[in-house]
């Protein structure tokens, strides 16, 4: 095939037209011509590496492609695949020229060509050629990659830098060669190992060679003595066979030589007879007349047409000890067979196109494939080796160096970072997506390039666990929340228990909570501490049980909070009392949580309610909501703010405001909390009148003074009416 272009002429507009009309008459020539011109005109002046004007590759790898039959849009495709890449055309450009069908398939071949700039892929090949296909949504686009990668690989020789001839041979032959191969097209898998052979290993293809040579000459017409043998015994047998002496590759020759299958003796070692029958019924009819004839050599036999191999190849092979005491290899197959495992997949478009059917049944086994590919259905292990479909679960990444991550759909940079490794997703505080901040719980998509931002502060955060999809993440995240709980449980339920013994003047040790485990049904002090900070025993509760005979002796702190509260009073409530536990150190939404009624800030005066089993919840002394509590003093807790390094930076303050309605009144309210540096984290209209709107705002503040400062300027516009900060 295509002689005349492996010897380096180029293909002409007209031949090209004429090579597809004589496979499909239909083909739309205007398009075709228009294409010509257009990928001749976008290349322009450009070069190949070996001096030839650039559009005869794109010309070239049309060439290729009409050889398997293809239809207009695939030629069309393989003459614009490097336009969009290399040229100034658009894909808006191609739209407008060519239709959607086309643009779709070019955008197609340049995502896999930009994919293919992107790393080192040899690494992972096996990912690499999986990313490949699931991006490959059409097949068409793969084919003409495999005919751009095999044309490429005619060339190579051209280019001056070996490492990179090198490289370059070592991706065709750990990744177009076993995607040829996947997709049954058995005659470009070959030539493409092949020309990565020369590169890579050439004084090995070189010594085979040879070898080949003095074989052949050696055996003079001993090939074709074999042929007019085996057809003898055929005709004697009844059966009509074409016989097809064929030689392997220096390749695949090598490659059985490293497996040690073969000693590479004699010729016949080096030949492949392929029996080529009109019917199935004849394939084991002919295998039936080979092994009566000659001695069958043991454990050659595979029968692949009624256990097809999984791109769908078809054939009896078998090996015997035949005419002239040689030992040969014979392949059986019809010609249905022999072209499907010639072409494999691109013998579906012809298939379609119609123009390859000369007999109805002829394309069943590629309309069967291509049912399999379009619905998903079958056994598992079928689906895994031939449908397309089947990567669309998963999603393929690249880190900044180039590795592939593989994960499942839906995945985002948070398993991205624990997939990287565990630290890395631990301490993660962004990421970035192709160059661009995205936040934590953005989907990925193929082919993304992320970038991990970490810090050493960070640690893993309990909302991550509602949007991460792998195991691995949510393992080691909610293995971070449960540990650092009790952590924060059982820091709390010491500082609360050493405040209940110092009320009463008690000594609080350690010694004297073993002696009452029993009583609250724990095996140790830790968890008796921990179930305290998590308010399933009160610290009155433990102290009562290891003294029992303090009992309601004295009024407990909590009783004089909540007196404080009653009070109200603007002194007191800057003071907190001295037996006040510090949250300092406690993390928000474990532990300790802020009420979201009155959303306290530091320098407030606040007050702890315990809620059983979730720790204690912060609210400001002045809150409504504690009147509810009234009854319950035991769940009172004194606490204090003492600001430390481990409190979060900012803290919600919620303010209500009755702002005129009028044009922008609600952008210099905005403008004004901005220029005091809050952040407006939330906003809603709670009221709106012809005259006024009534407004809840959300700011993120560093404390009471910050808000205050806050408030202050807003009272001081004239579009705003009242300010005052929410509460219960
Ligand atoms: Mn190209």
């Amino acid at each position: 095939m295509g002689e005349a272009r492996k010897r380096g002429c180029m293909i002409r507009q007209f031949e090209l037209v004429e090579k597809i009309k004589s496979y499909d008459p239909n083909a739309n020539e205007e398009a075709l011509n228009k294409a010509y011109v257009f990928a001749m005109k976008a290349h322009g002046s450009q070069v190949r590496a070996s001096g030839d004007p650039y559009f005869s590759h794109p010309l070239e790898v049309a060439g290729i492609l009409t050889d398997y039959k293809l239809d207009t849009a695939t030629i069309i495709t393989a003459l614009l695949h490097d336009t969009v890449e290399d040229t100034n055309a658009s894909l808006e450009d191609i739209k407008k020229l060519f239709g959607e069908e086309t643009t779709r398939l070019v955008d197609g071949v340049t995502k896999l060509t930009r994919l293919e700039l992107q790393s080192d892929h040899a690494k992972q090949a096996e990912n690499f050629r999986k990313l490949l296909l699931a991006m490959s949504e059409d097949i068409r686009v793969l084919l003409v990659k495999l005919a751009d990668r095999l044309h490429n690989m005619r060339t190579l020789h051209h280019i001056n830098d070996k490492a990179k001839r090198h490289s370059i041979a070592l991706e065709t032959m750990d990744i177009y060669a076993p995607l040829a191969e996947r997709i049954g097209m058995q005659e470009m898998k070959s030539e493409l190992e092949d020309l990565a052979f020369s590169q890579l290993n050439a004084e090995a293809r070189e010594s085979i060679l040879a070898r080949l040579g003095f074989l052949r000459e050696m055996g003079g017409s001993l090939v074709a003595r074999i042929i007019a043998e085996l057809q003898q015994t055929f005709e004697n047998a009844g059966i009509k066979a074409e016989i097809i002496g064929r030689e392997k590759t220096p390749y695949s020759i090598w490659r059985k030589m490293q497996h040690k299958e073969v000693g590479f003796e004699q010729l016949s070692d080096i030949m492949a007879f392929r029996v080529i029958v009109s019917s199935v019924e004849d394939c084991y009819h002919a295998l039936g007349v080979v092994h009566s004839a000659y001695p069958v050599v043991p454990d050659r036999f595979k029968d692949y047409i009624s256990t097809p191999k999984p791109n769908g190849y078809r054939s009896l092979h078998t090996g015997v000890f035949g005419p002239e005491r040689q030992r040969i290899e014979i392949q059986i197959r019809t010609r249905e067979m022999h072209e499907v495992a010639e072409i494999g997949v691109a013998a579906h478009w012809q298939y379609k196109q119609g123009y390859g059917q000369r007999e109805g049944r002829q394309y069943r086994w590629l309309r069967e494939l291509l049912e399999i590919l379009e619905h998903a259905s079958g056994p598992e292990e079928f689906l895994e080796h031939t449908k397309l479909e089947m990567f669309h679960d998963q999603v393929f990444c690249f880190t900044p160096k180039g590795e592939i991550i593989n994960l499942p759909n839906g995945a985002t940079p948070v398993d991205f970072a624990y997939a990287v490794h565990s630290e890395v997703g631990d301490k993660c505080v962004g990421a970035k997506i192709n160059g661009r901040m995205m936040p934590l719980r953005t989907n990925l998509e193929n082919g993304d390039q992320v970038e991990i931002l970490t810090s050493k502060a960070q640690t893993p955060s309990p909302t991550w666990d509602r949007f991460v999809v792998t195991g691995k993440a949510r393992a080691r995240i909610r293995k971070y929340v449960r540990t650092k709980e009790r952590e924060q449980y059982l820091e709390l339920g010491k500082s609360i228990l050493a405040r209940a013994f110092k009320e009463e003047e008690y000594e609080y040790t350690e010694k004297s909570l073993k002696s009452v485990l029993k009583v609250f049904n724990v095996d140790s002090v830790d968890d008796l501490c921990a179930n305290v900070g998590a308010g399933i025993q009160t610290g009155r509760e433990v102290l009562e049980a290891v003294f029992p005979g303090i009992k309601k002796k004295k009024k407990g702190a909590a009783q004089k909070i909540i007196s404080l509260a009653g009070v109200r009073s603007k002194k007191d409530k800057g003071k907190p009392s001295e037996n006040a536990i510090p949250i300092k150190g406690l993390i928000p939404g474990m532990a300790v949580h802020y009420a979201g009624c009155c959303h306290p800030l530091p320098g407030d005066r606040i007050v702890g309610i315990v809620s059983t089993g979730k720790g204690v919840t912060i609210h400001t002394i002045d809150c409504a909501i504690l009147e509810q509590y009234a009854e319950v003093p035991e769940r009172w807790l004194d606490v204090s703010w003492e600001v430390g390094a481990e409190l979060p930076e900012f803290h919600v303050a919620r303010v209500h405001l009755t702002v005129l309605n009028e044009p922008g009144s609600l952008g210099s309210l905005s403008m004004i909390i901005a220029k005091n540096e809050g952040n407006i984290s939330n906003l809603k209209i709670t009221h709106r009148s012809l005259d006024f709107f009534d407004l809840l705002i959300d700011i993120e503040v560093r404390d009471v003074r910050h808000l205050t400062d806050i408030i202050t300027a807003l009272r001081a516009a004239p579009v705003i009416n009242l300010v005052e900060r929410a509460k219960g």
